[in-house]
């Protein structure tokens, strides 16, 4: 349809409006006499039509296992018995808390790594005989192995319990006394919900293991054992009642149910933690990736949601503020060019005027939709073909609303941002009201974005970034990054008043470099800005901060990024192949190695205390230690 058709409800003043503003000089905009009733007026800019090209969604490209089937033996060896099971959970959760992975289907392959975890489950289905004697001689060789769903096969005795009793109504699991022995920063999460009935969260499959001779890490509520853990010899074996790679993607795709913010309910970092200590004992060549930039003990995201007509000019004083501090916040804006049921038009020449000079102090400008529509989750697809001005969604009431389509909402937002707002392409996007349709993903790419911002993190389960799959399912990958919202201040009590929480969850997450994604409206400025202030000055000193596209950006980096550790006498190497630039990326290596060269010795590294920060890097970089010769075994940490 051309836009400049008048259809419908809308009012349109294209001509008049051309007129003026061409005389004037200026990028236009008038909005029409207020219309009786229903009516609704449109902001037009003159000459301002587009996008042109055309939103395409990729197909979907099932992921494989074989794409992780690479590295060397310092790796947690991942032994996949079933390649249809949610392994890309697992692969994602493993690359968020930075353990190098490989995946393979080869059990010759797996034995030859010293931490080696069975997954989806250990049976005499899924296992060979020889398999099956191979897996069991791991531990008593020295090495640790790791079941999930111990089904059978005589693994039993192994890991040292009698039976696994299946249910889908256990609701949590309970760290133990032993728990605090093994992993005491993990066991001080207390526990992992698998389920919450106050939440709509249905509970997923669970084995719970019997009489165990090992010691019980996690219990259910039925008293069965969820997690144990069996020394022998010089090696180790737990055993998993529950499968983390469904655990973990079922909160990745935002469909674990419960949506509450602003307490810790992160069940997956809890188990990726987990899974981070038994590797780190596991593994005298350890080194893992750390999730903040340069080393810092948290990432710190503020990100602001402009979609209420006074919040335009009232970011200019959250801008000004974090400028002097320094920082680069995120300012999700919707372009709101119609008015209707929700608010007037303020995405008009005003409006665009005061965003150029938010804009031009530095923040990261990225999309909040058109319309912040409550019924986003309902919009067909559309046609990859939507452009201002013709596409005009026009929300009627909280219920209902005509015209929008998910790809109109994702490019029409974004051409309009990228035309009249910023000096740099926008690649951020969080939808109103934290509606995530099913195919978001593959839409974000389709419309060009990179980041989205969209779930909490508590729906999530987890403070840190993740990747997203195709339709929120379970096979395929897509390259869009999500960053889940820690903080927001619209549900519960005003975010001055629980200023303390906040700041206790940004401590709960320094101890691991969780992100606190903090989500500031400025409808208000007073209060609000206080709380920023104040959460800005508890957590300066060791948090690092940057907008959702820094972070996100980096986080790709680093995503890409593989290490394999070789030995050769006293002498270790680690080696880092990052496929992207990337600066900042830190390392945590075994305590007791001594940093000596770096290849190429220009590379930019920052040795501390057990902890490397390389960059900025791209390539491949080798870095030499030498292992102190009190600590043969490499396991002082
Ligand atoms: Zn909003």
């Amino acid at each position: 349809m051309n836009g400049r058709v008048l259809v419908g409800i809308i009012v349109w003043v294209v001509a008049a409006a051309a007129a003026v503003g061409l005389m004037a000089g200026r990028p236009l905009l008038r909005r029409g006499a207020r219309p009786p009733l229903a009516g609704a007026t449109q902001s037009v800019f003159n000459d301002v039509t587009g996008p042109e090209t055309r939103s395409v969604v990729p197909p979907e490209d099932r992921a494989s296992p074989a794409t992780y089937d690479h590295g060397g033996t310092s790796r947690l060896a991942i032994l996949l018995t079933d390649p249809n099971s949610p392994w890309l959970g697992l692969a994602h959760g493993l690359k968020a808390i930075g353990i190098p992975f490989r995946i393979t289907t080869d059990y010759h392959v797996a034995i030859r790594h010293r931490v080696i975890l069975v997954y989806p489950m250990i049976s005499g289905r899924v296992l060979s005989r020889d398999a099956l004697v191979a897996l069991a001689a791991v531990p008593v060789r020295g090495g640790t192995l790791i079941g999930v769903n111990v089904l059978g096969g005589g693994l039993n005795e192994v890991f040292g319990f009698r039976d696994a009793i299946p249910s889908r109504t256990r609701l949590e699991i309970r760290f133990t006394r032993d728990a605090a022995g093994v992993a005491p920063a993990v066991a001080q999460d207390g526990l992992i919900r698998l389920g919450d009935a106050a939440q709509g969260r249905e509970p997923i499959g669970t084995y719970g293991y019997t009489d165990p001779r090992a010691l019980a890490l996690g219990v259910y509520e039925d008293g069965s054992a969820a997690i144990t853990y069996r020394p022998i010899a010089q090696g180790h074996a737990y055993a998993f009642g529950f499968d983390p790679g469904i655990y973990m993607l079922r909160g990745y795709n935002s469909r674990a149910g419960g949506a509450n913010v602003n307490r810790y309910d992160a069940g997956t970092d809890t188990v990726l933690r987990l899974l981070r200590e038994i590797y780190l004992r596991g593994e005298p060549h350890a080194v893992t990736l750390g999730a903040v930039p340069s080393g810092g003990a948290l990432s710190v995201l503020l990100t602001h949601d402009i979609d209420y007509n006074k919040s335009v000019e009232n970011s200019l004083a959250y801008a000004a503020y974090e400028r002097s501090r320094g920082l680069r916040a995120t300012y999700f804006v919707q372009t709101k060019y119609v008015r209707d049921y929700n608010d007037r038009a303020f995405f008009d020449d005003r409006g665009v005027a005061l965003l150029k000079r938010l804009a031009a102090t530095g923040m990261e400008i990225a999309s909040h939709t058109v319309a912040h529509s409550r019924a986003f989750l309902t919009f067909p697809m559309g046609t990859g073909v939507e452009a201002f001005p013709s596409y005009r969604p026009f929300v009627k009431d909280r219920q209902r609303t005509d015209g929008g389509t998910v790809l109109g909402e994702l490019r029409v937002s974004k051409f309009l941002l990228e035309k009249l707002v910023a000096h740099q392409t926008v690649v951020s996007f969080r939808p109103g009201n934290l509606e995530i349709p099913v195919a978001l993903p593959q839409e974000l790419v389709a419309a060009g974005y990179r980041f989205s911002s969209a779930a909490t993190a508590n729906d999530a389960q987890t403070h840190l970034p993740f990747q997203l799959t195709y339709g929120r399912g379970f096979s395929s990958d897509t390259p869009i990054f999500e960053l889940p919202i820690s903080v927001e201040d619209e549900r519960g009590a005003l975010p001055l008043a629980r200023v303390d929480q906040v700041i206790d969850l940004a401590t709960r997450l320094s101890a691991y470099g969780g992100s606190l994604v903090v989500l500031i409206h400025p409808n208000v400025v007073g209060d609000k800005l206080e709380f920023e202030r104040r959460l800005v000055d508890a957590v300066r000193d060791r948090a690092w901060f940057g907008s959702i596209s820094d972070y996100g950006s980096w986080w790709a980096a680093r995503n890409a990024a593989e290490i394999d550790v070789t030995e050769a006498g006293a002498n270790r190497t680690v080696h880092v192949h990052a496929p992207g630039r990337i600066d900042g990326l830190t390392l945590t290596v075994p305590a007791g190695w001594r940093f000596s060269a770096s290849a190429p010795g220009t590379v930019p590294v920052k040795a501390a205390k057990g902890v490397m920060i390389l960059g900025p890097i791209v390539g491949d970089v080798a870095l030499h230690f030498q292992q102190s010769s009190h600590d043969p075994a490499g396991n002082s940490r």
